[in-house]
């Protein structure tokens, strides 16, 4: 592999490219696993997560057994301290960053090619795959971490990730019911991992996040890497709320409004009948009771998703495995 590599305490940490860092371990693993932060330039918690693991690792203080790879997604956005340069780079994974040629779309398949690289340079046996990509939200949300599960084609939702997910403070679950173009579809779709868009709070600029509330995610990944074996409590369902997605309000005319306050926060619930949106002529109202907002942004780009809204289903109701 091309790069630099600094010897430590249990392996090598190589940086093989941009934002790319490799650890490989000296003994025999049997765990991939790909933490990625700053898909969103200005998510800071994340990179100051990512960051602090390296220097641990650097510094002895993590030792891990594991393979890992560390991606810092969009160096570009982070230096602007944007949310992105010119375009959502969680939009451009699975094949989408071949439609245009901004460095976001340059850049998300540079990401998709660390990831195969990563999988691909494993040893043989059998092993399993993992993908954390780390995100802040824009907004204040009514449960504050929550991880999204992408599309799983009709494939169990396993329990020991419902498990190590509340284990980080996530106990808040939302199921994807189509592909989707962010990264974290792409390697569960393509390289068969367990992977979640998991969002840990609210975004603040760099050195003003509290960092005690991610301690227990913090705590959770580096056990992942670090332990041979990662013990885990029992799969309790009562831990977990999870959430179905109800219908996609997409804007398709410029004459586009939300008809509820700026910092609405996430997961906030509706009433039957409420007027939600507007897309030119068009009308959308609350049609089930418990009906809850997530991710509204007026100002997305024609043709993009401005709003989401969800529903809570009983754990017990999914294919666990
Ligand atoms: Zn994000």
């Amino acid at each position: 592999m091309r790069g630099t590599a600094a010897e430590c305490a249990s392996g090598a940490l190589t940086f093989s490219d941009y934002g790319v860092f490799v650890f490989e371990p000296q003994q025999p693993s049997d765990k991939d696993v790909v933490i990625s932060c700053a898909v969103h330039g200005d998510e800071t918690a994340p990179i100051e997560i990512v960051r602090d693991m390296l220097h641990g690792i650097l510094n002895g203080d993590i030792q891990p057994c594991q393979r890992t790879l560390f991606l810092l997604a969009n160096p570009a956005a982070i230096r602007i301290g944007k949310r992105f340069v010119d375009e959502n780079m969680n939009r451009l994974f699975s094949g989408a960053h071949a439609n245009g040629q901004t460095p976001e779309h340059q850049r998300a398949a540079a990401m998709e090619h660390a990831v195969s690289d990563f999988f691909a340079a494993a040893p043989a046996g059998e092993r399993k795959r993992y993908h954390y990509d780390l995100h802040t939200a824009i907004r204040d949300s009514q449960y504050e971490k929550f991880a999204v599960y992408p599309f799983t084609h009709s494939g169990p939702y396993k329990k020991e990730q419902l498990t190590f997910l509340a284990e980080c403070g996530v106990e808040t679950i939302l199921l994807n019911q189509a592909p989707t173009t962010t990264f974290s579809y792409y390697s569960a779709r393509t390289h068969n991992a367990d992977a979640f868009t998991v969002e840990l709070g609210k975004v603040r600029p760099f050195g003003e996040n509290d960092r005690s509330k991610f301690a227990a995610a913090e705590q959770m990944f580096t056990r992942l890497v670090s332990d041979a074996e990662l013990q885990l409590p029992k799969f309790d369902a009562n831990r977990t709320k999870v959430f179905d997605v109800c219908r996609t309000i997409n804007r398709t005319v410029e004459d586009f409004t939300l008809h509820f306050p700026d910092d609405v926060a996430n997961f906030t619930e509706f009433k039957h009948g409420e007027l939600l949106a507007t897309d030119g002529d068009k009308e959308y109202l609350v049609e089930q009771t418990s009906e809850r907002i997530i991710f509204p942004n007026a100002k997305v780009a024609l043709g993009q998703r401005a709003l989401l809204t969800v529903v809570e289903i009983p754990v017990e109701q999914l294919k666990l495995v």
